[in-house]
């Protein structure tokens, strides 16, 4: 879904994670809600990401427009990581965008360049209201749109 670049990381996640997010972003549409993206980071002859789990954040303030990542959210976060997920990483974050589209903000780059830095690290966005999503990737030093790839995990081979 959507265009991947050819000298882009490569991001995979799977359906049943990319359910739950859309399912956590339609729960309260009345303002942005968040999360993180864990998985694993692989070379496979080409670099690539997984997304195969998702980390809602749950000590959020949450205005209707703005999300803030407490410090309470982060060692949560790592907290979590740590002892459900001590082989995996956090790929990324997702949010919400309740009726305003897919887009990063000034502030949503923000967060980006401050902590999700390295370069095989992701942002997220879903519209819960206009049933839209998007993925945002580092490319070069900007953060460009970019697509995805959906891992249906339980189709019978053909
Ligand atoms: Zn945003």
């Amino acid at each position: 879904m959507g265009e991947i670049f050819p000298d882009a990381l490569p991001i995979f996640v799977h359906e049943a994670v990319l359910e739950e997010i859309l399912d956590f972003s339609e729960q309260d549409v009345s303002r942005e809600r968040g999360g993180f993206l864990v998985g694993g980071l692989h070379e496979d002859r080409r670099m690539y990401v997984e997304v195969r789990h998702f980390l809602p954040a749950l000590e959020t303030r949450s205005r209707a427009a703005s999300l803030t990542f407490t410090h309470e959210t982060w060692s949560e976060l790592n907290k979590e990581v740590e002892t459900k997920f001590a082989d995996e990483v956090v790929i990324g974050w997702h949010h919400t965008h309740p009726n305003f589209g897919i887009f990063l903000s000034a502030y949503d780059l923000f967060i980006h360049r401050n902590f999700f830095s390295q370069p095989w690290q992701i942002a997220m966005v879903v519209d819960p209201q206009r049933q839209e999503l998007g993925f945002f990737q580092w490319r070069q030093d900007q953060v460009a749109d970019c697509g995805f790839v959906c891992v249906w995990d339980d189709k019978p081979r053909p």
